[in-house]
């Protein structure tokens, strides 16, 4: 545990019981209360809150929902799987600002379709992939904000570079003009111990702090995604400048999150 961080517990026993939001002022309540707790996090860890992105992430959620969360006034949402997402994307070109993130493990015959219409990757993790997007955006004449994920709790069910290969998969990028490298992505160990839960996010900043003394020029590493509703706090105290957050602004989720992380 680093000096500034204090014993922040996981909320991952609220798991399920996040209010669900059903209008434009239950949305902004959510999202008040979320940001609030980024406020707190960030005054513990002695950051301003202006360096920490909130990503909120509408998985499961359906497009009525959707446009009650814009009109409270989300414009950039996460979504794990892409075709859900492109679902979406095209259902809602009226809302022109609105922008998407993939967040989720993508199969390489998937590429064309980020390549598409998304704004955000997060979850880069093989040069075939990159290969493959690059060409596609090429081809749309498009470029992309790419994070590279990594595998922090060691957890085989978990997507992900190990740390160890990271530094030569960041190495084998800039020739993939299309893609704007910004920094790493990973999931934290799904545990209530948040001693375990903070070793993951730790790992993450140490990592990137020494990727960051020999990264190619143009891959940048000044973002790290990670935290989501059980955890944010705690990836916040750790350097954070991403958090993904679902539950905690949409209210709990009925999918199961084996459906995302199977294992
Ligand atoms: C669903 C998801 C999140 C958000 O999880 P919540 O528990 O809803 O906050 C974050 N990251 C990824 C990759 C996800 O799939």
């Amino acid at each position: 545990m680093s000096p500034a961080s204090p014993d922040t517990p996981t909320r991952h026993d609220q798991h399920g019981r996040y209010p669900r939001a059903e209008t434009v002022e239950e949305f902004a309540h959510n999202l008040a209360v979320v940001h609030k707790r980024i406020a707190d996090a960030c005054r513990r860890a002695g950051r301003d809150p202006a360096q920490v992105r909130l990503l909120p992430v509408s998985k499961t959620i359906d497009e009525a929902r959707i446009r009650l969360a814009y009109q409270a006034g989300c414009r950039l949402l996460g979504e794990n799987k892409v075709q859900e997402a492109h679902h979406k994307w095209e259902a809602m070109q009226d809302l022109g600002d609105l922008q998407w993130s993939v967040i989720g493990h993508l199969q390489t015959n998937k590429a064309k379709l980020v390549a598409r219409f998304a704004s955000e990757f997060q979850a880069l993790d093989s040069l075939r992939l990159a290969e493959t997007l690059d060409r596609r955006l090429q081809h749309e004449g498009r470029s992309l904000d790419v994070f590279v994920q990594v595998n922090s709790s060691g957890e085989d069910s978990k997507f992900g570079l190990p740390p160890s290969d990271v530094a030569a998969f960041l190495r084998a990028l800039p020739q993939f003009t299309a893609l704007r490298v910004r920094g790493l992505m990973t999931l934290a160990l799904f545990s209530a111990d948040a001693e375990r839960v903070r070793a993951c996010f730790v790992r993450m900043r140490e990592l990137r702090d020494r990727l960051r003394q020999d990264a190619p020029a143009n891959v940048g590493l000044d973002e790290l995604s990670m935290g989501m509703s059980g955890d944010f706090e705690i990836a916040i105290e750790e350097g954070a400048s991403v958090v993904r957050v679902g539950q905690a602004i949409f209210g709990a989720r009925a999918v199961p999150d084996s459906h995302y992380w199977p294992g």
